[in-house]
């Protein structure tokens, strides 16, 4: 057993992986986060497309750190699909690495008095119950 695997997130429906997606979760199965660039123009994009938006090039999925700052979240009160026992909060990080992308997850830990959009955060990458993907968590660093 991994430390990753003591942290369990608790059940939720699981992603299923298009022809555009498919990177970023083989990426997260390597325990790498990567986010879709164009190879030509450099232009990240998420959620990740077949082709560059800007130049039609050819795309990657690119390596990032997962750190960023709290873009915004929320919280779920009520529970209206599977998922963990309520409350749980939802948020959205920005990366430092692509200004403008953002990338969503749970938001694992924090106490919802600090959470405050700019906060820096960071993802970790944690193994889905309920299935064989590994998702990103967005963590509140403690000081
Ligand atoms: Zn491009």
């Amino acid at each position: 057993m991994t430390a990753a695997d003591s942290k369990r997130v608790a059940t939720w429906p699981q992603p299923e992986p298009d022809p555009d997606s498919a990177g970023f979760w083989d990426a997260t199965a390597q325990g790498r986060l990567a986010i879709c660039r164009c190879i030509d123009c450099r232009t990240w994009m998420q959620p990740p497309l077949e082709r560059c938006r800007q130049c039609a090039g050819a795309v990657e999925f690119a390596p990032v750190s997962g750190i960023g700052t709290l873009y915004s979240w929320i919280t779920v009160n009520r529970q209206s699909v599977p998922g963990p026992e309520v409350p749980y909060h939802i948020g959205i990080i920005e990366l430092d690495v692509a200004p403008g992308i953002r990338l969503a997850g749970i938001i694992d830990g924090a106490d919802p008095a600090s959470l405050q959009v700019g906060i820096d955060v960071r993802v970790e990458l944690r193994p889905l119950s309920g299935g064989n993907f590994i998702a990103p968590v967005i963590v509140v660093p403690q000081d």
